[in-house]
């Protein structure tokens, strides 16, 4: 594969032993305790390089191009829960893009840097209690005081909410129509009036904390504003490209593992005097599962590939985006039925894969959305239609 070289297979090497050395061990007890210790592991990758490969090497990363993140994400699948790979990714591919982007260089000394070594944990806060998928209906407001904003809403869903130093955050900052009257603000949530008021109770990713946050009259300097005024929905849908590559690269390894773990399983479990890998529905449906995931990997790199060449792929993004999250619904629903009775078990794996991998259709743009940037691309969105 002429996109991955020498260099890719080190960090593949690398991630896949953080994986198996400080990761693994520790799942079981994180996802009962419902949080996994984000300043610690954040550090042990900082200082690994790996929460930087894509940043500016000014600012501690290490310049790579997007499919280094591809590479990472992929390996983060052999992961036996989905929570600490989904808060790595926040910090890497979804609330630093725009920062390292369009951050000017006080900020990103301030904020990308240590997010960058593993000192601080990064969120990123766009979701509202009432606007998800439609992102241009945050009602969360920044009114200019001096040189400050003063901030007033709330932010729902926020990976990391509980233990991150900072957000991200999308804000209105003026009565212009919905998509020009956005900016992003780095929003650290120690500041007074940030109120972390519940920690999620969630049915999958349970070892990644998610935070309903409340923002009353919180004070930020306006240079802690990510780029121009006014543009952060842009911003915001740029930054989405790399959240959702991510996002469907990260399901790619997980959902071989849960294939090839049915394929163990089945092969020892007996029923009606023979395994039940050897009926034909079975041992088919497995590999029909496998070609659509090896399917789901050329999407991801064909996106990857056009990105590194500067290519828009939003189009290619969001269908990696909304095939990963149909297809992880098929593989853990199919994988899980094998499995029977221990598939129906919390303590199985294939149970956690199925729970976990669900957030895949719903998080970071449902497949709905997907379908509407597409058609709307592909031009065939009627007029005046929702997205
Ligand atoms: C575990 C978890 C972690 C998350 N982490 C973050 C985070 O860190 N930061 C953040 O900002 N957000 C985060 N989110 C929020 C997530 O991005 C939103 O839940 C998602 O965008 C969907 O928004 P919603 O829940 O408001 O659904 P709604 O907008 O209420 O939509 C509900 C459903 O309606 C359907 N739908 C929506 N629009 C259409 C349409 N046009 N046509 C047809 N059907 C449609 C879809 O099936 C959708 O799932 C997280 C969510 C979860 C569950």
């Amino acid at each position: 594969m002429t996109l991955f070289k020498d260099e890719h297979e080190m960090i593949r090497a690398t991630v896949r032993r953080f994986v198996e050395n400080e990761l693994n061990p520790h799942v079981e007890q994180w996802e009962r305790e419902g949080m996994f210790p984000a300043h610690e592991v954040f550090k042990k990758l900082g200082d690994l390089g790996l929460l930087g490969l894509t940043k500016p090497e000014e600012f501690g990363g290490a310049g790579l191009d997007y499919s280094f993140s591809v590479v990472m994400a992929e390996e983060l699948g052999h992961c036996d829960a989905g929570g600490p790979p989904l808060a790595i990714g926040v910090q890497t591919d979804m609330c630093t893009p725009a920062l390292a982007r369009f951050g000017s260089d006080a900020l990103r000394e301030e904020f990308l840097r240590p997010s960058i070594a593993g000192d601080l944990v990064g969120s990123i806060g766009v979701s509202e209690t009432q606007a998800g998928s439609d992102v241009a209906a945050i009602e969360t407001t920044a009114r200019k005081d001096g040189d400050d904003y003063v901030i007033n809403g709330g932010k729902m869903w926020i990976t990391n909410g509980i233990q991150a130093d900072w957000m991200c955050t999308l804000v209105n900052t003026s009565d212009e129509k919905p998509h020009k009257n956005k900016s992003m603000v780095v929003v650290p949530l120690d500041a007074p009036g940030v109120e972390r008021a519940r920690k999620l109770d969630k049915m999958g990713m349970r070892s990644s904390d998610t935070a309903q946050i409340f923002l009353e009259d919180v004070r930020v300097p306006q240079r802690y504003r990510v780029g121009e005024e006014g543009q952060g929905f842009l911003m915001q849908m740029l930054q989405f490209q790399e959240e959702r590559l991510w996002g469907a690269a990260s399901l790619i390894k997980s959902l071989e593992n849960g294939i090839q773990e049915t394929v163990d399983y089945t092969r020892q479990r007996k029923a009606f005097g023979r395994s039940i890998l050897d009926n034909q529905v079975v041992h088919y449906r497995l590999a029909e599962l496998s070609t659509e995931v090896e399917a789901l990997r050329a999407l991801v790199y064909r996106a990857t590939e056009l990105y590194v060449g500067g290519e828009d792929v939003t189009r290619l993004a969001s269908m990696a985006k909304l095939k990963a999250g149909r297809l992880a619904r098929e593989v853990g629903d199919s994988c899980l039925q094998y499995f029977g009775g221990m598939g129906y078990m919390l303590e199985s794996k294939i149970c956690r894969m199925f729970r976990d991998s669900r957030l895949a259709s719903i998080g970071g743009g449902a497949d709905e959305v997907m379908l509407g940037i597409i058609c709307k691309l592909e031009g065939t969105m009627p007029p005046r239609a929702m997205i």
